[in-house]
């Protein structure tokens, strides 16, 4: 077999960290796409990953040699109920790749049949959600922002059963790596320190090597996930992402964006959406987010409590005093990333009401949120055209008034306009997947086989920065159904 060059790091782990279960052959495999470009960067094959064997691979049907199949030991707080085992009950984590710039990735199958931690399901992802999953990984990837990766979907030919009979399917996931608070949490509950140091040093030397040479590990290891989550659920808010169900065994300790279930993009901007259908008080609402990644990160931060100190009383003191940095981190990763969308490259007193108050009028005019940041672009030349921003709020006066403040604001900046319109483009997609167009999308694909809508969208949203002629279908926001749109997962 060509070309997998696996070291399976966390299998070596103690064997208390997961179960070794091998992949459910599937009937009919076929590939439906290989991302060929993360291929390359993964140091594999493209042409073997097409050929039968690398099909058969991609399904879950052959087990290349060097393999070590296992579905990872979990637990986590689901909407808010903590649950002492979860464990990976649909996914079979390969092994791990060194690729082409020394980064070690897990190279994981979901939707390859049943594990030990299954409990009542099947083991089985559908298509629609597997395509979901590709798309809107690839996109964060191409926006710029931590994410697991999608390395080929494959139907499998065998039917899953969900409310409906629908077609099945198999996608390839990249991360950083799998583990999540939920991991933490599995030991902590178990009163297991000894496992949670083995993870935590573990962690460290994979994700966190600057923590390993501080002279607290430990405390270190926690500031700096963190760091990366407050940065992480910035990114998400600047181009209107919500995750939909960001329970603690779906929060990665390495900082990328796992578990595309229910996320979708705000269309019209309002703090308070929620898609997922079963997300019933919006819990994890588009700006409930820094909230709950706060909150999980204190679930993370109550695990690590035996290996900050001894002494119960100073850890507890000594987690709440790193916790109080997510705040601050949060704003401020936040807050920049919105001067940038607006071209301002200096900060000055009152630009955080300049902000906001765009927000604000944005919500209370029924605003799409990724037009108006992107036309701004556009009008940021006072000569410009306004009106089509103007006419993305119902009442258009209304943004006349907050522009006339920002036009004055620009004039304290030392950039020209046309280096801030190309910095500005930059910082504010064109084109994010649509909810309507996914559906579309997903429509097509499950009633007819039809995997063009999917391969188009796919090659828009891979350059989701740049202007793409003659695609406007792609970028225009929906019409205003007044139905909300619910995501099912
Ligand atoms: P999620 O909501 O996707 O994060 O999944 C929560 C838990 O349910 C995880 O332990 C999953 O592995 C498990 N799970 C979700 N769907 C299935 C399925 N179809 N079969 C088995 N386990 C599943
Ligand atoms: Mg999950
Ligand atoms: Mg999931």
């Amino acid at each position: 077999m060509a070309q997998l060059k696996f070291d399976n790091s966390y299998s070596r782990l103690p064997d208390r960290f997961f179960s070794r279960v091998a992949p459910t052959p599937v009937s009919n495999p076929s590939l439906i796409r290989l991302n060929r470009e993360l291929a390359e960067e993964l140091g594999l094959d493209p042409d073997w990953l097409c050929s039968e064997a690398g099909v058969a691979f991609l399904a879950g049907n052959s087990i290349p040699p060097g393999a070590t199949p296992i579905a990872a030991a979990y637990a986590g707080h689901q909407f808010g109920n903590f649950v002492p085992q979860l464990g990976d009950g649909r996914a079979i984590l390969l092994g791990e790749v060194v690729g082409r710039g020394g980064q070690r990735r897990d190279i994981q199958l979901k939707g390859s049949g049943p594990t030990p931690f299954s409990r009542r399901g099947d083991g089985r992802a559908a298509l629609g959600p597997v395509l979901r999953e590709y798309l809107v990984s690839e996109t964060m990837a191409a926006l710029g922002i931590p994410t697991t990766r999608a390395l080929a979907a494959v139907s499998t030919g065998d039917a899953v059963f969900r409310e409906s009979v629908l077609p099945g399917a198999i996608i390839t996931r990249v991360a950083s790596s799998h583990i999540r608070v939920g991991t933490f949490q599995y030991f902590a509950q178990r009163s297991d320190h000894e496992a949670l140091r083995r993870l935590a040093d573990y962690v460290i030397e994979r994700h966190y090597p600057q923590a390993g040479e501080a002279e607290r590990p430990y405390h270190a290891l926690l500031a700096a996930v963190i760091e990366r989550q407050a940065d992480l659920i910035a990114n998400w808010l600047l181009v209107g992402f919500v995750h939909g169900v960001m329970n603690t065994d779906n929060m990665s300790v390495a900082g990328e964006t796992i578990d595309y279930g229910p996320c979708a993009f705000l269309d019209v901007y309002d703090a308070g959406t929620v898609f997922s259908s079963i997300d019933q008080h919006g819990r994890y609402a588009y700006g409930n987010q820094p909230r709950i990644a706060h909150w999980n990160l204190t679930r993370l931060a109550e695990t690590l409590l035996p290996l900050l100190s001894e002494d119960e009383t100073a850890a507890v003191a000594e987690a709440e005093s790193i916790l109080a940095a997510f705040a601050p981190r949060f704003e401020a990763s936040y807050q920049g990333g919105l001067l940038r969308k607006l071209g301002l490259s200096t900060k000055r007193e009152g630009d955080e009401a300049l902000t906001s108050d765009l927000l604000r009028a944005m919500a209370e005019n029924g605003a799409d949120f990724t037009l108006t940041f992107r036309r701004l672009c556009d009008v940021s030349a006072p000569s410009a055209d306004r009106e089509p921003i103007r006419s993305l709020f119902i009442d258009p006066t209304v943004f006349d008034r907050w522009a006339d403040r920002w036009f004055q604001r620009l004039q304290e900046e030392p950039q020209d306009s046309t280096l801030r319109q190309a910095a500005m483009r930059a910082v504010n997609p064109a084109y994010i997947p649509r909810n309507h167009l996914v559906e579309e999308m997903i429509e097509a694909a499950v009633e007819r086989k039809d995997y063009k809508p999917f391969e188009e969208l796919l090659q828009v949203l891979s350059r989701p920065y740049e202007e793409q002629p003659g695609r406007e279908r792609y970028s225009d926001a929906p019409e205003r159904s007044g139905i909300p749109y619910r995501t099912f997962c």
